[in-house]
């Protein structure tokens, strides 16, 4: 084989592209019906087929029974295209020729009827890499070329074109071959050079080929030397330096056993590998077990393999020790088994739970609540910028009842998801705390809770910040307003309380008793007694509504 293969295969007509059917559709299309454009465009990633399909559209443009979008292939004017050598197809890399005096060449060549065939094409290649002097030189030949004068231009990015170039120009965007496309090329290339492989290295080489059918190409000119004509995933796994698949499963099942000195040697063996091409070839792995619906590999641990391999990625960006980052990976991988028996426990709690537990049908009524409370609020925060006069434009209550309603909707979200984790919080939540405003960041919320439910409030605190910060935005902070009314009514009702108890209690009669005969009474008793009193929920309750710095326990009058 003296010939390497992206030559050999270069294809020859817009049917032979592969993975790019949309853009070869509407240029046949074009040929077809004579609707031609005087300068093309044609973006995309490197080895996305964009010189191909530039060189296959001159060979249409310029055969004898042309333009037509099946070449005749044995005039003498395919002939040449075919073989590079047509006189009126000029290519030109802009990489290299980009200043100012190479475009006056081509505009110069403009000017000169074409030599044997009816156009003459200018294609330029890398065209963004030209100098700013060079674009505005073209600009003007680009806007209205002779009639004879066909550009076709391509780039690996566009974004760098000025915007003038891109107006003058029918714009294609060749996307990334799909890997599958590449892979079944590969194919087609080997049966045909009588080649034998395993699939599996093909896909391989098309992975490292990251979407270039060229580059994909080289590399199967490579495999096929290294592995002398019998391509294994083995050979080409070696040759690239990847992990080959059958050690990738191996991997898996040493986690998925939870084989803890198995995966300590695999934590050794894989030192010697680069460790960014390893985590690839694994989130590679994960992700085609994923799609062949391997039921090891399930959506709640392919997610979880997922985010610990690109987390790893990540280290690997800030200079972290590769074979420790790596043994990392596979220890939190083998940790995530342990989540995965915990989350199956803690879903199936939770739906026996709810099936006891079907939230009752007042949800709604709580929710106007919220309306109500969020509507003037609103308001008093416009009513300064707005004129005294007239009420507010329509827009602008139709705006405040968006802003309401959606804010009322994540605020339901809220409330949901909290429900899906404790019940009673949610319920708690739902009673006692009500939706005040939401703005700057900042989730304005009343409580009235007290006692008990404030404790339980309290406890869920990190719980609601945690969800506020997933529907609301990361950087929300939660403002909780006490309810000041509820807070006097409840002073004063502990107030009355306490009072209350300090004359019942026999406790207290037996506290004063103490007191008055404190000598015959042991110390450790009289202690004890003070230590209930102190315990008691009513004086809780008063610390905590009050906070005070001393108590002191008075005899009863
Ligand atoms: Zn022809």
């Amino acid at each position: 084989m003296s010939e390497v293969l992206a030559l050999k295969y270069r294809p020859k007509n817009f049917d032979s592209l592969i993975g790019q059917e949309s853009i070869t559709q509407i240029l046949s299309l074009a040929l077809a019906n004579k609707r031609l454009s005087h300068a093309y465009l044609f973006s995309g990633l490197r080895g996305s087929g964009k010189t191909s399909t530039a060189r296959i559209f001159s060979k249409a443009l310029v055969c004898d029974n042309g333009p037509t979008n099946t070449p005749c292939e044995i005039c003498e004017n395919c002939q040449m295209a075919n073989e590079n050598r047509h006189i009126d197809i000029i290519e030109m890399d802009a990489a290299s020729s980009r200043k100012i005096d190479d475009i006056r060449d081509v505009i110069e060549q403009t000017k000169y009827k074409p030599n044997v065939a009816r156009f003459k094409i200018f294609i330029i290649d890398e065209v963004h890499m030209l100098t700013r002097e060079a674009f505005n030189a073209l600009l003007k030949t680009l806007e209205e070329p002779p009639e004879f004068v066909k550009f076709i231009l391509a780039t690996t990015d566009p974004l760098k074109l000025p915007a003038t170039i891109l107006s003058r120009t029918q714009h294609f965007r060749f996307k990334q071959i799909p890997h599958d496309d590449i892979v079944h090329h590969l194919g087609y290339i080997l049966n045909e050079e009588k080649i034998t492989y395993e699939p599996d290295a093909l896909a391989m080489i098309a992975r490292a080929g990251h979407g270039s059918l060229r580059d994909s190409l080289t590399l199967l000119d490579q495999a096929i030397i290294f592995s002398k004509s019998n391509i294994t995933s083995l050979n080409v796994a070696d040759m690239l330096g990847l992990l080959d698949t059958k050690k990738l499963d191996e991997i898996f099942e040493a986690i998925f056993n939870e084989d803890k000195n198995r995966i300590i040697e695999f934590i050794k063996e894989l030192e010697s590998y680069e460790c960014e091409v390893v985590l690839d070839e694994l989130i590679a792995h994960v992700k085609s077990k994923f799609y062949t619906n391997d039921a090891q590999f399930s959506m709640l641990i392919s997610e979880r393999f997922f985010r610990i391999l690109s987390e790893a990625k990540q280290l690997l960006f800030i200079n972290a020790d590769n074979g420790f980052v790596l043994g990392l990976c596979l220890f939190k991988m083998l940790e995530a088994m342990n989540i995965k028996r915990v989350d199956a426990l803690i879903s199936s709690l939770e739906k026996e739970k709810f099936r006891s537990l079907e939230t009752p049908a007042n949800s709604t009524q709580s929710i106007n609540q919220h309306t109500e409370a969020a509507s003037p609020t609103k308001q008093t925060q416009k009513q300064p910028h707005v004129p005294t006069t007239k009420p507010t434009s329509n827009l602008e209550t139709r705006n405040m009842q968006d802003e309401t309603s959606k804010a009322d909707n994540r605020y339901e979200m809220l409330i949901k998801e909290l429900g899906n984790r404790s019940y009673d919080l949610a319920k708690c939540f739902q009673n006692h705390v009500s939706f005040i405003s939401f703005s700057d960041n900042s989730l304005n919320l009343k409580s009235t809770a007290s006692g008990k439910d404030r404790e339980i409030l309290r406890h869920g605190f990190g719980l609601i910040k945690q969800f506020t910060k997933e529907i609301y935005g990361i950087n929300t902070k939660i403002s909780v307003e006490q309810s000041i009314q509820t807070q006097e009514v409840k002073k004063k009702s502990v107030v009355e309380k306490i009072k209350e108890e300090i004359k019942n209690t026999p406790k207290q009669e037996q506290i004063k008793e103490m007191k008055n005969s404190m000598q015959n009474t042991g110390l450790n008793d009289k202690q004890q007694e003070l230590q209930n009193v102190l315990q008691s929920d009513i004086i809780k309750q008063a610390q905590d509504l009050f906070k005070p710095k001393k108590i002191k326990i008075l005899p009863k009058e």
